[in-house]
């Protein structure tokens, strides 16, 4: 049913025409039942008036009457069963309101009218049989006469023209003879007689009228339930259609999450000890599909996605649902037929990317698995998604099992974002700071601020880490925010102990997500201006994704390069837009990542691509740093191939702020010809 249109109003009652029609109906109907119920009677008074007509020696005109009274009244009869008779399994009003055959209800009712008035001059006939009223039989057959007409009204209250065009005949024929017949008493009874008519008559026209209101008050109540029960029913289809809505995903028309996590939630209720399985797909280069050729399209690999993922499963009677976004989760009890979750996942990951072929090869799915007893669906889900993370992390278009391990890990993790907030309040969380030397001097060039948190069961926990748990708890900015405030205070700490690297800029790392998701560039630039620092003594490194090229992302870039903060494009080498990165005006500087650098002096390979990069930073104006630099080989690989700026364990590892301050107190000890690192990481 279509639940744009509107549901009928209860109080917009029937309407007049069809309640007309459907009273007359009605009248119809009811008028048939009494004709048919009047004629038996009409029959045996025929019979008696005959009988004393012959028994009054008047045996012709008797039986020519009754032949014509029983002739009308089979007439009659028939007329009203043929005319009225409803289709077989319908009610008489149904049959005679719907049957495509009748005639319109109104000639059905003139023609009862004329029948009626038919039968009504028979009995104008009946001076025939008397003499006009004037021989001994008279009494009787005024008597007859008036009280048939008196049952002709009594019988007839449904529709006064049947009643009054039997009755007229009738009584007139008695009101002629009399008067014909003359005389004060003949007289007198015809003035009786015609009162009598106009009494029954007005009789009739009033049960009429009571009649038709019954019947318009039993219409409009019955089409009233009807319209109720109509309602009802949209109603009932409205909360059907709403609940669907609720638990359904619009695109794809599989369960949403909700829907999902009940139907999951209820599949595994039954404590009975089976083992369930959980595979949570994650789509590889969905992101990059979608930007590249669009919504629609991105929509229709969903769908797409959402019919392979159906068929493949079809006989598992597996549960499945969009999780959100380009995340697809699978559910089903596991049986010894069945295949096993791993098996499942391999022929999906096969599926899906031979079925995606032809989007240029971009997509595949990786697969997070949890297989348990557990009867809690969420910690299924976080199990999976823990194993799907692994997945993702260990490269793509792969399936991860939760085992042991994740789950060591999934629990730090739940501590980890548990104790972040506590952490960022107390400044338990610290920044470390890592030198970018000239590879031809002893001079430091920048520091990169790299954070580090000690969490006291779980040890050193990667900067990774926390920047995932700080976006899971919605802790993000506070994070940021306390970062770029102790680096603030680092280079206060470097002022006051006049050290001669208190100049130097100092770099921050900005994840994509949070440049995405934060208004990096209000935050930087006000923290910055509330304690007294120009901006061009900070720089920000983003890694470069597909994320830097959103609009929101660049015009944050656009606002901090303005304002004087360098913009340092990380990783370089790779992300997804790497040269287009370098063609934006406010990237200053690339830092090249650390796969390149690694066995440089033996790498050709990396050589002809660190080269190019260097010149293209050359000729673009855009300095370029070597980072992990390990060995001295690699230091001189790099001085040979012209790069001015290294970073590197081989030259400095990160260190907290007083030793970065003893460094320059011991006149920059981290020479780049010295084979030693200075500081442990
Ligand atoms: P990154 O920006 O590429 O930072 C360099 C990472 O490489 C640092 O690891 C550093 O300790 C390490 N490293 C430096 N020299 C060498 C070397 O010669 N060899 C090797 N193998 N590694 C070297 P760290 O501090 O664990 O940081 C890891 C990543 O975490 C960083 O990678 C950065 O992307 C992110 N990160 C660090 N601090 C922050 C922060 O405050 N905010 C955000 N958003 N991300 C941060
Ligand atoms: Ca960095
Ligand atoms: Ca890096």
């Amino acid at each position: 049913m279509n639940s744009s249109a509107p549901p009928p109003s209860l109080t917009a009652s029937v309407d007049g025409e069809v309640l007309s029609r459907m009273v007359r109906t009605d009248q119809l109907v009811a008028i048939r039942r009494s004709v048919l119920a009047a004629i038996p009677i009409n029959v045996v008074l025929s019979f008696t008036a005959t009988l004393v007509a012959l028994n009054s020696g008047r045996a012709f005109e008797g039986l020519s009457w009754l032949l014509l009274s029983l002739v009308v009244n089979g007439l009659r009869s028939y007329v009203s069963r043929w005319a009225f008779a409803p289709s077989p399994g319908t009610t008489p009003e149904a049959g005679v309101a719907a049957s495509p055959t009748a005639r319109p209800v109104a000639s059905h009712l003139r023609l009862a009218s004329a029948m009626a008035a038919l039968s009504g001059c028979v009995w104008a006939l009946i001076p025939l049989l008397c003499h006009g009223y004037s021989s001994p039989q008279a009494v009787f057959y005024l008597t007859v006469v008036c009280g048939i007409c008196a049952g002709s009204v009594t019988y007839g209250i449904a529709y006064a023209p049947v009643p009054i065009s039997f009755i007229t005949p009738a009584l007139l024929s008695v009101v002629g003879c009399l008067v014909y017949a003359g005389g004060f008493d003949n007289l007198a009874l015809a003035a009786m007689v015609l009162l009598y008519l106009a009494a029954l008559a007005r009789g009739a026209l009033q049960s009429d009228k009571t009649f038709r209101d019954g019947s318009r008050l039993k219409n409009e109540a019955t089409a009233l339930a009807g319209q109720l029960r109509q309602v009802h029913a949209l109603s009932l289809d409205a909360t059907q259609q709403l609940a669907f809505r609720a638990s359904h995903d619009s695109l794809t028309g599989l369960l949403n999450r909700e829907g999902f996590t009940e139907a999951a939630t209820l599949h595994i209720a039954a404590p009975d000890g089976r083992q369930h399985g959980l595979l949570l797909l994650d789509l590889d280069g969905f992101k990059a599909v979608n930007d590249a050729f669009g919504h629609k399209v991105g929509d229709r690999v969903l769908q797409d996605v959402a019919g392979w993922l159906r068929r493949e499963i079809v006989d598992m009677q597996a549960i499945l649902g969009r999780w959100g976004g380009d995340e697809f989760a699978v559910l089903y009890t596991l049986k010894p037929e069945r295949q096993t979750p791993t098996a499942i996942a391999q022929a999906l990951i096969r599926s899906i990317s031979f079925a995606t072929a032809h989007y240029g090869g971009h997509l595949g799915v990786s697969i997070g698995i949890v297989v348990t007893d557990d009867a809690d669906i969420a910690d299924m889900i976080s199990f999976a998604d823990e194993a799907l993370y692994e997945a993702k992390r260990t490269g793509r278009n792969r399936f991860q099992v939760f085992d042991s391990a994740l789950n060591q890990r999934l629990a730090t993790r739940r501590d980890v974002e548990r104790d972040l907030l506590h952490a960022i309040e107390a400044r338990a969380i610290g920044v470390w700071y890592q030198p970018i030397m000239a590879s031809d001097a002893r001079e430091v060039h920048s520091l990169e601020a790299l954070m580090r948190w000690n969490h006291p069961r779980h040890g050193h926990i990667s900067p990774e880490e926390v920047i995932f748990a700080a976006a899971n708890t919605g802790l993000a900015e506070p994070l940021l925010r306390h970062l770029v405030d102790e680096v603030c205070r680092g280079m206060r700490q470097l002022e006051a102990a006049g050290s001669s690297l208190a100049g130097v800029p100092i770099a921050i790392n900005v994840s994509p997500r949070e440049m995405a998701q934060l208004a990096v560039d209000d935050i930087v630039l006000g923290l910055l201006k509330s304690r007294g620092i120009a901006p061009r003594r900070l720089q920000i490194e983003i890694t470069e994704e597909v994320a830097l090229d959103t609009h929101a992302t660049r015009s944050r870039l656009s606002a901090l390069s303005a304002a004087g903060v360098a913009i340092v494009v990380d990783d370089f080498g790779v992300g997804y837009s790497s040269l287009a990165s370098l063609r934006s005006e406010y990237v200053r500087q690339v830092k090249i990542d650390r796969s390149f650098i690694l066995g440089l002096s033996s790498s050709p390979g990396n050589v002809v691509l660190v080269d190019a990069i260097v010149q293209l930073g050359r000729s673009l104006n855009i300095q370029v740093v070597a980072e992990g630099v390990e060995t001295q080989d690699e230091l001189d690989a790099l001085r040979a191939l012209g790069c001015k700026l290294v970073q590197g364990y081989h030259l400095a590892r990160p260190a907290p702020l007083p030793d970065v301050i003893a460094w320059d107190a011991a006149r920059l000890p981290l020479a780049v010809t010295a084979a030693a690192p200075v500081s442990a990481a």
